[in-house]
């Protein structure tokens, strides 16, 4: 049972907290680790955002059609849709037309702006130092390997763009179609083939898809935040003046393309996939420091410097106002050399997609949580509040009940808390073996999964609750955990969970922080507040290697589970459920939303209702498989009834 490997005794000391430890208490949650990451103190205020921004809206049809964004709001022409500002996940199907893009665009040339990686480094030398070179040692990098793919969905940056796109149509219509590239652009032909991931492009008006490689930070920055002039000519020593520098080659790009050593993104380097408006380019062979000002004159709307005619390298291409670019893709990518097995790490990309430090849909996701310090909560759009809905709805699975509401919702960006759950993640990392997954560990691999993540599954939403960051190597999930108005808002003021010595819930298993899958078994921690809500938090949740029991009860299950070097409990008591999960330490949850919700009506979960008989049909819908059925099926009446009664009495 347990780590397919076993990794028992091994960690060092501060892995394995004593006992009392786990039970709690209320220390400020300790000055850890290996990153040195500041703590702040004060866990009573908090700043709380409102992610619904104004009444700026867009005509649907204006948007790429294969935006999650497009999607969500449908297709009917006129329609318009809420503002958003977002980036969303790619999928395998997406990442694989990001590498044809990236392969068919690859050209085994060298120029002086490759910086030598040794130490000390070579000087600048044209046509690039021996190090760089194809030949030299380790040599021009013969692959990128994809590791991940951001799409960016901004409404507004997209409508500056689309609105630039029209003013250059207009003041060039008497021209149309424009001169376009000879030979045609490297990007063209591939960008055709998927109109999947690349949206039509006016190549009339030398609309392009081109690259812009960066540090990879600062390449998470401009998704976010635009780009930004300040950024620009950066790396490229402004050959045809202060612009924004691209290249049809992802060599060329990955030319200024750094990592960060020392850092989360070490080894990972970061380039831009831009839609780029070129419209009337100014064309030359030659160092034109002046070509700004050409553009400038309202001649030309951007330039062309060809490096591939005479010397054969590469076209560079600058546009010198930032909404004539819209970045698409953030492409996450890691270098290969003739050194190394370049197939078998693409294969390992595809299958093991690389996990962002932070989840992709939040706000501060470009940040490092390690040395910048971020304590927002943001209140969620109506879309992700519509998703986690569903989560809620699917996670009760009350055969006679309509499930609860939510009436508010926020979302935790902690960085204090988050880099402290990621230390431990890390640690369960490093044992370098894949924990038995929670399917395997009770024996129904087909339905034994946990049900938030079947539910995630299903309602595709990555835009909102990412199952693409959680790691189940080290079976990381999302689980709900229920508790006190009072404790629920001092764990998400960046208490953490370690805040719950004072919370209801009592040692079935022994000591440890007590989390389900499942809403019902949930709400039997919870108390309500003035208005009759109760609070819940939707944690990530690293339970590593697991100790599995099927007792009804064992208060000892912690110490069993510690001695077995175990860092969590899965009880499943009698084989049928409802499962609960105790995590012994508290840095192993993150409380990522805190949920206020309207329980339903108490005269819905009477005994009769529960042993109606939906299970055939839970099972077949794929929804949670064996789980929901036993919850509604074998929850025991008695504990229903004291949470019911105590919060409607
Ligand atoms: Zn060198």
């Amino acid at each position: 049972m347990g780590c397919l490997q076993s990794s028992g005794g091994k960690e060092p000391e501060e892995l394995r907290p004593r006992d009392e430890e786990a039970e709690g208490s209320d220390e400020e949650i300790p000055r850890a680790t290996s990153s040195g990451y500041i703590v702040p103190t004060a866990v009573d205020e908090v700043e709380v955002v409102n992610e619904e921004h104004g009444a700026h809206e867009v005509p649907v049809e204006s948007l790429p059609a294969y935006w999650t964004n497009r999607r969500v709001h449908g297709e009917a022409s006129g329609k318009l849709c809420q503002h958003f500002d977002q980036m969303v996940c790619v999928s395998e199907a997406g990442r694989q037309a990001i590498r044809e893009l990236v392969r068919g665009t690859y050209r085994p040339l060298v120029t002086q702006d490759r910086p030598c990686p040794k130490e000390p480094a070579c000087p600048k030398t044209p046509a690039g130092c021996p190090c760089v070179k194809p030949d030299g040692t380790p040599g021009l990098p013969t692959e990128y390997v994809v590791r991940r793919v951001i799409r960016v969905e901004d409404s507004e940056m997209w409508t500056r763009y689309a609105q630039k796109r029209s003013q250059i149509r207009e003041r060039r219509a008497h021209r149309m179609p424009l001169r376009g590239l000879e030979p045609e652009l490297f990007t063209s032909q591939v960008v055709a083939t998927n109109p999947g991931s690349y949206d039509s492009l006016d190549t009339g008006l030398n609309e392009v898809y081109l690259w812009h490689g960066t540090h990879v930070r600062t390449g998470l920055a401009i998704a976010q935040h635009d780009f930004n002039l300040e950024f620009a000519g950066s790396g490229a020593g402004g050959m045809l003046g202060s612009g924004i520098y691209f290249a049809e080659s992802c060599t060329k790009a990955d030319e200024y393309a750094t990592d960060e050593p020392g850092g989360y993104y070490e080894g990972i380097f970061g380039m831009l996939l831009c839609r780029v408006t070129m419209g009337s380019m100014f064309y030359t062979t030659q160092r034109r420091a002046d070509a700004a000002e050409q553009v400038e004159s309202g001649k030309f709307d951007s330039t062309v410097g060809d490096r591939m005619k005479f010397h054969n390298t590469f076209r560079e291409f600058v546009v010198y106002d930032s909404d004539q670019v819209y970045p698409e893709y953030v492409v996450l990518y890691s270098r290969a050399y003739k050194a190394d097995d370049a197939a078998a790490l693409q294969l390992e990309a595809s299958r093991n997609p690389f996990h962002l430090q932070l989840p992709v849909y939040w706000n501060n996701f470009h940040a490092n949580p390690d040395s910048d310090v971020f304590r927002v909560q943001y209140k969620v759009r109506e879309q992700t509040r519509a998703l986690l809905q569903h989560l809620v709805t699917g996670s009760f699975l009350h055969p006679a009940a309509e499930g609860p509401e939510i009436l508010d919702v926020r979302r935790v960006e902690f960085s204090n808390m988050w880099s402290i759950y990621m230390d431990f993640r890390r640690q369960v990392q490093s044992r370098g073996a894949v924990c038995m997954p929670v399917n395997e560990l009770d024996g129904k691999a087909e339905t034994g999964h946990t049900l938030t993540h079947n539910l995630m599954k299903e309602l595709s939403a990555e835009d909102c609750v990412s199952l693409e960051n959680l790691d189940v190597t080290v079976n990381e999930a999302l689980l709900w955990h229920g508790t006190s108005p009072e404790l629920a808002e001092k764990m998400c003021r960046g208490a953490g969970l370690h805040a719950h010595k004072e919370s209801m819930h009592g040692s079935r298993f022994g000591k440890g922080t007590y989390f389900s899958e499942g809403l019902g078994k949930c709400l039997e921690y919870c108390t309500e507040d003035a208005n009759g809500a109760v609070y819940v938090l939707l944690c990530r949740a690293v339970c590593g290697d697991i100790f599995y029991t099927e007792d009804e009860e064992s208060p000892k299950a912690h110490s069993l589970a510690r001695a077995e070097g175990k860092d969590s409990i899965l009880a499943n008591p009698g084989g049928v459920g409802p499962r609960e999960y105790v995590l012994l330490q508290r840095c192993q949850a993150y409380p990522e939303f805190i949920l206020r919700i309207k329980p339903p009506p108490a005269a819905e979960l009477v005994p009769e209702a529960v042993a109606e008989e939906p299970a055939a049909e839970a099972a077949e819908e794929g929804l949670g498989g064996c789980l929901p059925v036993a919850e509604a099926v074998a929850e025991p009446p008695a504990e229903h009834e004291r949470f019911w009664s105590s919060s409607t009495g």
